[in-house]
């Protein structure tokens, strides 16, 4: 294959800054990996165009989006940008796209990089990745809660059989197919849930036992989600793949975002059997907006993530080369240090830093 649509949303705050990194990445290597094509459709989407017209994303994106082969996605939503019940804008994007595309499983790759300093001292290299189930949980009611006479408020967590079968045979799918890991190679996905405590997820872990029972090559684990929070700190070398319903999913992506040098390295991807969107971990970041202070590496690494899973997808070896070479790049201006963005500690704009990425990437890095 090797010919792609990708839409574009570079969206809102540092979203453009580093989506334009991003765009210049992605069109370098196609120059570079022979029999790749992909052609980038730009969409204006996010909080600062509902406030220009009324609506966040309007529905020609939206199908774009749909018959795309990609959506790669800078940073939508600004924190005062909120409907009149309160709800930020950037559900109207993000949430749209997961639901209506069913992109049910968020992964979130775990890693220490290069040059980055650790934030956990003395610790073996960190390297597994997050599988959050994405459309259910905890969150599958959003705005849907009960609240009687501002006295009892109530949300209600909704697990599927469905829905975590399918989360965790990604997770699983991830864990036979992770090139040259885990690192002590021992092939494991550890369910994260409470299920000493809830019914819903002692459910969780039932159906997910029920995927691990039928995947012999690959070993199970269970660990409770508070227990977990302290084992990222004090063994984070321990876990492969880890699988968890969509809030604890979030809460211990961001831990583990912390734990190998913070959201401006943190790639993500939200994928499902048919549709994948791929952004950094990170939000828009209004604090060093507009000023070409942001770190564009999550981007980038989000870029590499989705070249890996279109080439996964359509069996493309130009497409997973593109996106080893991206990471190889990026990976070694990390670890040169010399042109890298404040929060790492450097003085490099993003620009430069995606300069440093474009000419690692001509030198073969
Ligand atoms: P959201 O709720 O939209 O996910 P958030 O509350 O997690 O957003 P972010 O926008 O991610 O907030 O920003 C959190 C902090 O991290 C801010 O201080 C921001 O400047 C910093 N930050 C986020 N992304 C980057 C980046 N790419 N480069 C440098 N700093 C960043």
């Amino acid at each position: 294959m090797g010919n792609y649509t990708v839409a574009a949303l570079p969206g809102d705050g540092i979203g453009p800054e580093i989506t334009d990194v991003a765009l210049r990445v992605l069109d370098r290597v196609t120059g570079i990996v022979p029999g790749l094509r992909v052609s980038v459709d730009p969409h204006d989407a996010g909080a600062e165009r509902w406030r220009r017209t009324g609506v966040a994303m309007p529905e020609e994106t939206f199908a774009a989006c749909e018959a795309a082969d990609a959506i790669l996605m800078g940073a939508i939503g600004l924190p005062d940008a909120r409907h009149p019940d309160g709800r930020e804008v950037n559900g109207d994007v993000i949430f749209r796209l997961r639901f209506a595309l069913d992109l049910f499983a968020g992964i979130r790759p775990v890693r220490s990089l290069p040059g980055v300093p650790a934030t956990l001292a003395g610790q073996a290299p960190i390297d597994y990745v997050v599988v959050r189930e994405n459309v259910e949980g905890l969150y599958a009611s959003r705005a849907g809660g009960t609240n009687v006479r501002g006295e009892v408020a109530t949300d209600t967590i909704v697990i599927t059989a469905n829905g975590t079968r399918k989360v965790s045979e990604i997770a699983f799918g991830l864990a036979r197919k992770r090139h040259g890991r885990p690192l002590d190679g021992r092939r494991m996905v550890t369910c994260v849930d409470k299920a000493n405590v809830l019914s819903s997820y002692a459910f969780f872990r039932s159906v997910f036992d029920q995927v691990a029972d039928a995947s012999t090559d690959v070993e199970r684990d269970h660990v409770y989600v508070d227990a977990m929070t302290a084992f990222q700190v004090l063994r984070p070398d321990h876990f492969d793949v880890v699988v968890a319903e969509n809030m604890f999913g979030d809460i211990i992506s961001d831990l583990a975002a912390a734990t190998v040098g913070g959201l401006g390295l943190a790639a993500s991807a939200d994928v499902g059997h048919e549709h994948g969107m791929f952004q950094p971990a990170h939000g828009s970041a209004p604090d060093i907006a507009g000023r070409n202070l942001a770190n564009p590496t999550a981007m980038v690494l989000s870029t590499a993530m989705m070249l890996d899973w279109l080439g996964e997808r359509h069996d493309d070896k130009a497409a997973l080369d593109a996106a080893s070479k991206i990471d190889a790049a990026t990976l070694r201006v990390l670890a040169d240090g010399t042109a890298v963005t404040a929060d790492l500690g450097g003085a490099a704009t993003c620009t430069q830093m995606g300069e440093a990425i474009l000419a690692a990437l001509d030198e073969g890095a």
